[in-house]
């Protein structure tokens, strides 16, 4: 490609809100065959707000969501903001967490009132001996919806559930679609589980999902596509999404996400609005045509 072709197609990218960091990220980009995407805050807002309180044994309502902001008051995740402007709305009252832990991938757990707490998905309820077999339909029936459930257990019982939805950017499936239509195969990946990703995907028509995976698995399945002869882009927005999108032929990061996703990134979508990779994939595949 000449310096100047280049260029002037780096300077639309910009002006279209797409930050193409050099002429190498703009010609892989010309030849991607799949898309990796992050769900949450990539497809979604990544806002998720809280939608369900489920109170179980002697428990009540506005007592699990006391429980759960108590620990998710020393989270910065996504959902914890969710699961601590719900219980402010819902007027739940204030409790300390002591000894707070944040397990990656899993969920936060602490001490509350001289109880062990700890919320999160069935993998960490898994680590603290807690059944789910009783509450198994409940749970599928949230993440049917397309929410994300999330288990509170009390001293080795199970006390509650509460559940948050993301909304889907308004610019996805416009996205999702044109993607599509110029041949591309996408490819959903998300710390979630497999039925919340699902539900989204099949809203979006993604080709296939993989769930429940962690920021090594993430970058795992990018390593495993390549190996295939693929050339892979990866979309995301979160500190869990790095080592994926480093490992990617393309890296593209949500400008509203992480700076270590960013910083990962030979793109950034300024706005996080996906729309950018389709008039990215046209720049770079103009551009590279233009000098052969
Ligand atoms: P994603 O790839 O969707 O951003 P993460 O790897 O961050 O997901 O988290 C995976 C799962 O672990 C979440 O869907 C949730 O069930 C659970 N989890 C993680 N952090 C928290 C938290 N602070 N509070 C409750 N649950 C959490
Ligand atoms: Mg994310």
């Amino acid at each position: 490609a000449t310096p100047m072709s280049i260029m002037v197609a780096t300077g639309r990218g910009a002006q279209a809100g797409v930050l193409i960091r050099d002429a190498e990220a703009l010609e892989r980009f010309a030849k991607v065959d799949v898309l990796v995407v992050d769900k949450t805050g990539t497809l979604t807002e990544g806002r998720p707000s809280l939608t369900d309180v489920i109170a179980l044994g002697d428990h009540d309502e506005t007592r699990v969501l006391a429980l759960a902001a108590a620990l998710e008051r020393g989270s910065e995740h996504p959902l914890a903001e969710a699961i601590l402007a719900g219980a402010e709305e819902r007027g739940a009252p204030h409790l300390e967490a002591t000894d707070f832990d944040a397990v990656t991938g899993k969920g936060v757990r602490g001490s509350v009132d001289g109880a062990t707490v700890a919320l999160g998905n069935a993998r960490l309820m898994d680590d603290f001996g807690i059944d789910l077999a009783e509450v198994e339909s409940r749970i599928a029936g949230l993440q049917n919806d397309g929410k994300t459930a999330m288990l509170l257990g009390v001293d080795g019982q199970l006390a509650g559930i509460v559940a948050v939805a993301d909304r889907i950017k308004e610019t996805t499936a416009g996205a999702i679609r044109d993607l599509h239509k110029a041949g591309l195969r996408i490819v959903m990946a998300t710390g979630d589980s497999q039925r919340t990703a699902e539900a989204v995907a099949r809203e979006l028509g993604i080709d296939e999902v993989r769930a429940g995976v962690s920021p090594e698995d993430k970058a795992a399945l990018i390593e495993e596509l390549k190996g295939n002869g693929l050339s892979v882009a990866m979309a995301g927005d979160g500190v869990n999404d790095a080592p994926a999108l480093a490992a990617a032929d393309v890296g593209i990061a949500m400008g509203t996400g992480a700076d270590v996703a960013v910083e990962s990134a030979g793109v950034t979508l300024v706005k996080g609005d996906l729309r950018g990779i389709v008039r990215a994939r046209v720049l770079a595949q103009a551009t590279m045509r233009n000098i052969r």
